[in-house]
């Protein structure tokens, strides 16, 4: 192995190329190139095997990152696949966006003064490859159970849960408002992240596997939670957070005011070629206008992203802390910033500014970070007499998600939610106060990440599959 492997002190960390700023600004396509197989298995040689490995200590899907390290580094690529994609239901799409400057790559501990190693481009490297090889087949069951569950969401902890009991056995019925699958992965996270066909390419697959989808169907509206337990043996509510944080400010109501999922699932639905009347008459599009963006998490990062790819006339950031104390991903600041976004740290908007109904700017005033508060977060306070015009033609609020009231849509008022909306679980059962239905993702978490989701889905499916083996040995015990 030390042949192969440890190669960290002889090789250099290199990422994958970055397509230049000035054609990437012109499409949605993904920016990074992928790894050639040379250059996979260099720099998955990079790795020093560590007894303990901290990489995936801090990976949520704890995945085997040494192991398949090692395999690629010894081209032994369908090995690594399969060892791969046995701790994780989507591994392309992780490799592609989770924020691994935070989680794998963040803690690995090759020696001081050496950079990571670059886990998720190699991830994306061997699966985009088992696509291609067709070593990647429909998770079929070998044998069929009668047994049935009904999923609420389309999302990728939905579907992480869809995935491991259909190829149990289960018939599986995934329900989604949308006409789509794929929650968030389809309708809110842009292509230049995360390209549309890598994630039809996996909910095709999961047809073929015999799971049953029922899309445009809102569950409250189109069918009742009643119904649904009524229907199957487990119930899983895996509907995420949608309802946008909001800011109390003056003018609110002008034209231009847009929030930031109204504008992103606009510009998702025209990139898959759907009609889109609000992007066509120009009020979801920002081709032209000047452009202010409030908020500095990932949501808003995309939204300024987006707006440059549909030749806004500029674009702006508006942030109330500064860049170190920002929420998004450093990798996805400076991606826009190459880009050419213009980020104003340190100023909150006040209120919007109109004329004639429509949107002209944000009265923004400037902040200083002030004393930390009981978390150790440096407060933020605003410096009087600085205010500002920003101009602006399209506003989009970039303020972060909560949950419905899914007590209120579902009309199951006996539904238990926490003091922030989100669901109730027993957190080693993850089944709500409601006998058999359970619940997972972003509607149990808070808004998070799709490799959170996943892991998620992947367990409340265990869950569910324990439940009903239980359920089923309670009549034989008796007799
Ligand atoms: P979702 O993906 O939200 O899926 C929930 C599904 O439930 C949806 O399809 C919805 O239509 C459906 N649903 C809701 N209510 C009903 C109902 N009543 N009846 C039927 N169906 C219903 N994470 C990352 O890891 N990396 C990123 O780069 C990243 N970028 C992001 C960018 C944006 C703009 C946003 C908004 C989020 C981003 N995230 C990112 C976060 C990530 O997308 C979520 O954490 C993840 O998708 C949550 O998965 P989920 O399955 O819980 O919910
Ligand atoms: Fe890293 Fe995400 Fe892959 Fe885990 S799933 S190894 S955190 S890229
Ligand atoms: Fe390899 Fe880094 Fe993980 Fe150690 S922490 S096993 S060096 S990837």
């Amino acid at each position: 192995m030390a042949e192969r492997m440890l190669q960290f002190v002889r090789l250099t960390q290199q990422t994958p190329d970055k397509r230049p700023a000035t054609l990437r600004r012109e499409d949605f396509q993904e920016i990074y190139d992928r790894f050639d197989p040379a250059r996979a298995s260099e720099q998955a040689s990079r790795c020093s095997q560590c007894g303990v490995p901290f990489c995936s200590i801090h990976c949520p899907l704890n995945q085997h990152i040494p192991d398949w390290l090692k395999l690629t580094a010894e081209g032994r690529l369908q090995e690594a696949h399969e060892v791969n994609a046995a701790t994780n239901t989507f591994p392309e799409i992780c490799g592609r966006i989770c924020p691994q400057d935070r989680l794998c790559e963040g803690n690995c501990v090759i020696e001081k003064g050496f950079d990571s190693v670059t886990i998720g481009a190699v991830e994306r490297y061997i699966n985009d490859t088992a696509w291609e090889k067709g070593w990647i087949k429909p998770p079929k069951p070998v044998r069929e159970l009668d047994r049935s569950v009904g999923i609420i969401g389309a999302g990728p902890a939905g579907l992480a849960a869809a995935e491991r009991l259909r190829s149990i056995g289960w018939q599986v019925h995934v329900y989604d408002r949308y006409d789509r699958a794929g929650g968030l992965m389809i309708y809110g996270i842009p292509g230049f992240k995360l390209e549309k066909e890598v994630v039809t390419r996996r909910t095709d697959l999961f047809r073929e596997a015999g799971i049953t989808f029922h899309l445009n169907v809102e569950v409250g509206r189109d069918v009742t939670m009643a119904e649904l337990r009524e229907r199957h043996d487990a119930v899983l509510i895996a509907t995420g957070v949608y309802k946008a944080r909001d800011v109390a400010l003056p003018g609110a109501e002008l034209g231009g005011v847009v929030p930031a999922m109204e504008f992103l699932t606009a510009s998702n639905r025209k990139g898959l070629g759907d009609e889109v009347p609000d992007f066509d008459s120009g009020a979801l599009n920002a081709a032209g206008k000047r452009v202010v963006v409030i908020g500095g998490g990932d949501t808003a990062m995309d939204c300024l992203r987006t707006s440059i790819r549909q030749g806004a006339a500029s674009v702006t950031c508006l942030y109330r802390r500064d860049k170190a104390n920002m929420p998004g991903s450093m990798r996805e600041v400076a991606n826009a910033e190459e880009e050419g976004v213009r980020f104003a740290w340190l100023s909150a908007p006040e209120a919007f500014e109109g004329a004639d109904g429509n949107v002209t700017g944000v009265r923004a005033v400037r902040m200083h970070l002030g004393l930390p508060d009981a978390t150790g977060r440096q407060q933020v306070e605003p410096l009087p007499g600085s205010s500002f015009k920003e101009p602006g033609d399209l506003v989009i609020k970039a303020l972060g998600f909560d949950p419905e009231d899914l007590p209120g849509m579902f009309n199951e008022p006996a539904l238990d939610v926490t003091r922030w909306g989100t669901l109730r679980v027993d957190h080693r059962t993850m089944m709500t106060n409601l006998p058999g239905v359970f619940a997972a993702g972003d509607i149990v978490r808070g808004a998070s990440l799709v490799v959170w989701a996943i892991r998620d889905g992947r367990d409340v499916a265990a869950q569910i599959a324990a439940y009903a083996e239980a359920k089923a040995a309670v009549p034989q015990a008796a007799e």
